[in-house]
């Protein structure tokens, strides 16, 4: 099995599982950015945003939540991220639909990239309408 989430979602591979329903997969991050950092997975392979089945990813999302409030319960950390990556250019590393849970503490070390800058409305409306266009 060439999908490292396939073999933990088949049992195949080991996993600090933490919720499981006929859909979905929660388990511990292997290499995580902060402490309660969880991976919420399709069961069914997907590569990422691009191609899951809408269904599935409203599947992830509502396990994302369940587990989330879990992990805001159990660490109390000050705050949580969440994160979905699409491609290597987005730091897409597993090609296996997820997203994590990131908790946080004021102070920690994550950063995102932080150079924002204020962009007109004309601008912004000129984005979402290109964006329109392609809305089925
Ligand atoms: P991404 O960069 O969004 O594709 O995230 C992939 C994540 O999967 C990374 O945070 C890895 O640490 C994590 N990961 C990779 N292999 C495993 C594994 N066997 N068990 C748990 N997490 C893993
Ligand atoms: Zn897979």
């Amino acid at each position: 099995m060439d999908c490292i989430f396939c073999a933990i979602v088949a049992g195949a591979a080991p996993a600090a599982v933490v919720y499981e329903d006929d859909d979905t997969l929660a388990f511990m991050d292997i290499n995580p950015v902060s402490q309660g950092h969880v991976l919420v997975v399709t069961k069914e392979h997907y590569r990422n945003l691009y191609d899951v089945d809408p269904d599935a990813a409203a599947a992830v999302m509502r396990t994302t939540v369940h587990v989330a409030r879990a992990v805001r319960a159990a660490l109390q950390p000050d705050g949580m991220n969440l994160f979905q990556s699409n491609e290597r250019a987005a730091f897409q590393s597993v090609f296996h639909f997820h997203v994590h849970i990131i908790p946080r503490w004021i102070g920690d070390e994550l950063r995102l990239p932080p150079r924002v800058q204020r962009v007109e409305f004309s601008v912004l409306r000129g984005i979402a309408a290109r964006i329109r266009e392609h809305l089925y």
